[in-house]
């Protein structure tokens, strides 16, 4: 049996040759353009000694060389190894090692870093983008000059496709190993549901690509459609506001820092959008936040579940199921939900409906492993259940709620305290744009909970603010629970998916002086 991720393109191309599958800067790339191009990226690299099965490392911003570079890799049978493009040359140079890389295609701007992460590891690199850079043969020039292969290589389904690699927060980045049936079986699965595409759909395109949400649930789900992904390199509101408008897009996916800076920017720009569904994933969406974008503009907002691992979606609110805001809604087609006991991490004890425990996930979505990880592998697969290192709840209607990541879950005087619960209550304060809770050593309680907050334009960040924060909360929340310490800061630390990053806020402000109360 055979199965190509690079099908996903090929196919719409046979199927809608002159429809756009991406527009950048206003220029439209037809799928015959784009598979046309994929193909002859896969023709240039073959004759540079790439072959099935070797790793080819991309580090390439989200522009139309990303999905040409990406689909011309899967098309050889090759393996596709997206790289952060925001990370320093030791970082990739560990990338680049750690996968093996045959090449690393890289963007011309980004090769002062990739450049010389290369040179340490001896990996021949390739450039695309226009930049007068002569240190590395152009690869887009090379495939301009080559005839397209014919057709993609076969794949068995259990080959591996694509190599994502996790941040690190915990160690060093690891290697997931998805395979081409984890890919396509995703991709197929979402585009029905939860995420209903069609071939007429346009999606902004402004999640990154080398990320799994913007990779797999954006592009790779939109080109299974047909439809059309309108790229956007670097998020930021406004922008997206005004890009969403001209480009006609009808669906947005983004995290939830993303929703903010958009409601942020509708507030100043009264265009909207006619967009049918937005998606919500990787990290938890406060239900005012859900609430106040469906009001703003005026559709559906479905959140949902997914890690790199999970090739990523694990569950989501779907149009066919009542909504159900502050879960994820239930699993994705062919693929088990169960919560376990946290406390047991040799095997995997199921806990029953309505008890709180670790989420593990069984199905067609669970990575083949981690790269040259065989230990980490076995505690991450435990009896078959991947192990997500996330809390949460199921009730009775088979709902999932992500209550929070293990390690991120704050112990205050012997209780356990949900940052996320925490948050969902902040978010409803009228000053607080935005809030993550965190928490701060303390001498006397081992922990205490602290919110970092991000004002609206209009409230004014002062201590005075932090108090009334501290006595709202206390009037909302359980005495062990509500946020004592209150922070607050022009932005938060993002990560490359624009996810807040909870640890630098923690190691920024242990031992910073702060608003204190109660
Ligand atoms: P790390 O590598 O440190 O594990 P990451 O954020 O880079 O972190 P991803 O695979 O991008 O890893 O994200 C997966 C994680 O995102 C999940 O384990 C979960 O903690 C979080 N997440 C995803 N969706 C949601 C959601 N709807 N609500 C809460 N958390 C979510």
């Amino acid at each position: 049996m055979t199965l190509s991720v690079a099908a996903i393109l090929a196919e719409s191309a046979l199927r809608r040759p002159e429809h756009p599958a991406v527009v950048f800067d206003s220029r439209k790339v037809t799928y015959r353009e784009l598979w046309d191009g994929a193909r002859r990226y896969a023709a240039a690299l073959r004759e540079r000694g790439i072959g099935p099965g070797d790793k080819v490392a991309l580090l390439l911003p989200s522009t139309p060389h990303f999905p040409l570079a990406y689909f011309g890799v899967l098309a050889l049978g090759a393996v596709a190894v997206p790289v952060h493009a925001l990370l320093r040359a030791d970082e990739i140079a560990y990338v680049l090692k750690d996968s093996g890389a045959a090449a690393l295609i890289c963007a011309a701007p980004l090769l002062a870093e990739g450049g010389k992460a290369a040179d340490a590891v001896g990996t021949p690199v390739l450039t695309v983008m226009e930049e007068r850079d002569t240190r590395a043969p152009r690869l887009d020039a090379l495939a301009a000059r080559s005839t397209p292969i014919e057709r993609q290589v076969p794949r068995d389904p259990g080959d591996i496709a694509v190599i994502l690699y996790t941040s690190g927060t915990t160690g060093r980045p690891k290697g997931a190993l998805l395979t081409h049936l984890n890919v396509v079986m995703n991709v197929d699965t979402t585009m029905l549901s939860p995420f209903d595409f069609t071939a007429d759909d346009i999606l902004l395109g402004c999640l990154p690509l080398f990320h799994t949400f913007g990779q797999i649930c954006g592009m790779n789900t939109c080109f299974r459609a047909g439809a059309t992904l309108v790229l956007m390199p670097r998020f930021d509101g406004p922008r997206a506001l005004d890009l969403m408008v001209r480009e006609n897009c009808t669906l947005f996916m983004g995290v939830p820092t993303m929703y903010v800076a958009l409601l942020d920017a509708a507030r100043a720009d009264p265009r909207r959008p006619a967009l049918d569904r937005a998606f919500s994933g990787g990290s938890a969406l406060p239900v005012a936040l859900l609430d106040a974008f469906r009001e703003t503009f005026g559709c559906p907002v479905l959140e949902g579940y997914g890690l790199t691992e999970t090739s990523p979606v694990v569950a989501y609110n779907q149009k066919a199921w009542p909504l159900k805001p502050g879960t994820v809604g239930r699993p994705i087609w062919g693929v088990e939900v169960e919560i376990a006991r946290a406390d047991v991490e040799d095997r995997v004890e199921l806990l029953s409906t309505g008890e709180l425990g670790e989420i593990v996930i069984r199905g067609h979505n669970v990575m083949a492993g981690y790269l040259n990880r065989p230990e980490a592998t076995a505690e991450a697969i435990v009896d078959g259940w991947f192990r997500s290192g996330d809390l949460g709840v199921k009730d009775d209607e088979g709902y999932l709620s992500v209550v929070d990541r293990k390690k991120d879950m704050v112990l205050r005087a012997g209780y356990n305290v949900y940052p996320r619960e925490v948050e969902d209550v902040l978010a409803r304060h009228p000053a607080i744009a935005q809030v993550a809770v965190i928490g701060l050593p303390h001498a006397v309680h081992g922990e205490e909970v602290c919110a970092v907050v991000m004002t609206h334009p209009g409230a004014t960040p002062c201590p005075a603010l932090g108090a009334r924060i501290v006595a709202w909360s206390r009037e909302r929340m359980a005495p062990y629970k509500y946020p004592r310490l209150v922070e607050f800061v022009d932005a938060f630390p993002l990560g490359p998916s624009g996810k807040v990053l909870k640890r630098e806020l923690v190691s920024r402000l242990s031992g910073a002086e702060r608003v204190a109360g109660g």
